[in-house]
């Protein structure tokens, strides 16, 4: 968060001049919160303190961090102000039925307040910067970032190439050195998830994107057409505004595994480090056809994986 007040202070010393050396007043700054409201579709709503009450904005995807990428923001009615500390779960079947998150809070400057157009400039403490609210027809609105991207934050990469296994006849010789799948038979899929969506053919796995809200992320992982169909994750490509295709297996797994994925219709499945033989053993016992043996330190733009077919792999086990 950039102080306003920074260049001032720089030019003075409080103990040579009698000049007043208060922060930036507070005064001038209004209150806003922004809920990440699990109702029947999953919205932000940004509120801002104005004349006494909480004008009020439900943000489908949330604000844009992506100056290039605008995002829908209906006008509702405003809100009283003690709905700025609010959180809990309004009744299902009442209006807005479901759990209400404070995601954000802060204060925020107003550039320019008319009917159709709010220019305000943010200060919380995962959102920051400055922000343009604009009517289109009706309710609905645009909100637009002004500001560059938050600093270090990239936007979601699409087109990445699968990270590809080649085939091998045997375990690789430094057991230590390598982690093992198994590989399970299903539809490879990069399932992107922002602003609450993931963007996925199967109906079921679309749950996914509320349930990680508010994290953004890239997965890569097999859809099985077990019933119901399931999403085994594997490998993560960018999470919140950052690459990681570039992190070595070890560190985008333990990535990975803190989004905690283990819903109805997602699960992480599990890896073993430096367990080539047992790996193959379990993929026997499961029915499966092969192991993928993936080096710990292989990034998934240069990435050393191995295919490893059971029948084949068993074979050194057994002269
Ligand atoms: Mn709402």
């Amino acid at each position: 968060m950039s102080d306003p007040l920074a260049e001032y202070r720089r030019k003075r010393n409080p103990k040579k001049t009698p000049e007043p050396f208060s922060g930036v007043d507070e005064a001038n700054r209004s209150r806003f919160v922004i809920h990440q409201h699990h109702a029947r579709s999953l919205h932000w709503d940004l509120r801002l303190e104005h004349d006494g009450v909480l004008a009020s904005w439900a943000v489908p995807r949330g604000l844009p961090r992506d100056p290039a990428r605008n995002h829908l923001a209906v006008h509702t009615e405003d809100h009283p102000m003690e709905y700025l500390e609010f959180a809990g779960t309004i009744p299902a079947g009442e209006y807005g039925g479901g759990k209400m998150l404070v995601y954000d809070t802060g204060t925020y400057e107003t550039e320019k307040w008319r009917d159709r157009e709010v220019m305000i400039v943010l200060h919380g403490t995962k959102v920051s910067g400055r922000y343009v609210l604009f009517q289109t027809s009706g309710k609905d609105w645009m909100i637009h970032r002004m500001d560059p991207s938050p600093p270090g934050w990239t936007p979601m990469p699409s087109g990445v190439p699968f990270a590809v296994s080649r085939a091998s006849q045997r375990l690789p010789a430094k057991d230590e050195e390598w982690a093992y799948e198994l590989e399970w038979p299903g539809r490879r899929v990069h399932v992107p998830v922002s602003g609450g969506r993931a963007e996925v053919d199967v109906p079921e796995i679309r749950a996914l994107g509320p349930a990680l809200a508010p994290t953004e992320c890239l997965l890569d992982g097999v859809i099985v057409a077990f019933v119901p169909n399931m999403y085994f994750v594997f490998d993560l490509l960018w999470l919140d505004g950052k690459s990681t295709v570039d992190l070595p297996y070890a560190d985008r797994r333990e990535l990975l595994e803190r989004l905690d994925l283990n819903g109805p219709n997602w699960q992480t499945p599990p890896h073993f480090t430096g367990g080539g033989r047992f790996a193959l053993d379990t993929a026997r016992d499961q029915g499966l056809p092969a192991v993928i043996a993936k080096r710990l330190s292989s990034t998934y733009a240069e990435p050393d994986w191995r295919l490893i077919p059971v029948e084949r792999g068993n074979r050194r086990g057994h002269g």
